[in-house]
């Protein structure tokens, strides 16, 4: 499908590749770089069967700083415009997919969504004469395919207001009678700033699941940061909201890769895989045309497939955009993947 956007035509799911550098651990080892890109839009891989070639939308190459993916900001545009944008980060522990999306420890290369917060106030001012904004986000965990509030803590004050002797609370995906799902519980946070979304991503963070046995730069959960921008125009009055998804994957590498030993880290992977591989399950019944399609099987499924509900936004039905925007990248990261394995 094809986006009319600011005069040029544009595919709807877009799929990036971003090499990264070779590590001191991976140079030391005597590793050798087997990806090369050979232009914008394609790279090769050397595989014990050969050289095999890959397009994409847009090639990175291991030299691009976080500001070259960062350069174009048409995405942000569209959610201003009240479009649905969903950009997520695959590949395997290591891959740089957090690098990509969130950046690097000390947050001195800051990756997408610290910079988005901050693009989207920036975008939002060039329009104030025009339109009148409000911005909300959630942020959740999707970890051992249980969805975790990340804006709560778990003796959160928030928590405590509504329910103050209650268990920690939980986002559960509902379906309410029209048929829309949505995630039950999640609190929705407002900000006026750049510096107020990052605060409350701060806060997430904070509240994330990180198990003290593992490597924390290998995140064995899904992180989901959802940002609504709700536009008023100040001519008609007619308001319309956008949602951007920006979602930081757990590692897509098998269970027996993990080399998980005990009974927790088992579980995780275990967990980790149940979710992408209902994600596969999903895009193949998909890609089949057939007439049950399971996206119940898993959270992720749910969510992916459903996302817009969460916003509680039932008006405008997007979900067969979405399901086939996720049916097409997935079948391109499939067959990336496979090369990979
Ligand atoms: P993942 O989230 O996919 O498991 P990370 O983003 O944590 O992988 O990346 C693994 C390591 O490689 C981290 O130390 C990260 O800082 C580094 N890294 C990843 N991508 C890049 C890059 N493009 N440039 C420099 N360092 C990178
Ligand atoms: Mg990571």
């Amino acid at each position: 499908e094809i986006l009319q956007y600011g005069g040029r035509n544009e595919r709807k799911i877009r799929v990036f590749c971003r090499i990264r550098p070779v590590n001191r651990s991976e140079a030391a080892q005597g590793g050798v770089v087997v990806v090369d890109k050979l232009d914008d839009h394609s790279i090769t891989v050397e595989t014990p069967r050969g050289l095999r070639e890959f397009q994409f939308d847009k090639v990175f190459n291991a030299e691009s700083s976080q500001e070259d993916l960062f350069q174009d900001t048409k995405l942000i545009q569209l959610v201003i415009d009240g479009y649905n944008v969903c950009i997520f980060a695959y590949g395997q522990t290591g891959s740089g997919k957090t690098f990509t999306m969130v950046g690097d420890k000390d947050q001195k290369n800051p990756g997408i969504m610290p910079r988005t917060f901050n693009a989207i106030f920036d975008i939002m001012q060039e329009n104030s004469t025009k339109f009148d904004f409000k911005v909300s986000a959630y942020m959740l965990e999707l970890y051992n395919d249980r969805l975790q509030d990340l804006l709560v803590s778990q003796a959160g004050e928030a928590h405590a207001q509504t329910q103050p002797s209650g268990p920690a609370r939980r986002v559960e995906i509902k379906r309410n009678r029209k048929g829309v799902v949505f995630a039950q519980g999640a609190e929705t946070k407002e900000a006026s700033s750049g510096q107020e979304l990052y605060a409350l991503f701060q806060q997430a963070c904070a509240n994330r699941h990180i198990s003290a046995t593992m490597n924390v730069e290998s995140s064995r959960s899904h992180l989901i940061v959802g940002i609504m921008v709700e536009s008023k125009n100040l001519t008609n009055g007619s308001v319309s909201t956008g949602k951007l998804s920006l979602v930081d994957l757990a590692g897509s590498e098998r269970a027996a890769k993990t080399g998980a030993k005990d009974h927790q880290l088992k579980q995780e992977a275990n967990s980790i895989n149940k979710s992408l591989s209902a994600l596969g399950d999903v895009i193949s019944a998909l890609s089949a045309k057939l007439p049950h399609v399971p996206y119940r099987n898993s959270k992720l499924t749910q969510y992916a497939t459903r996302v817009k509900a969460i916003t509680n936004n039932a008006q405008r039905n997007v979900e067969s955009k979405e399901i086939a925007q996720l049916k097409e990248l997935i079948m391109r990261l499939k067959s990336g993947q496979t090369v990979e394995e």
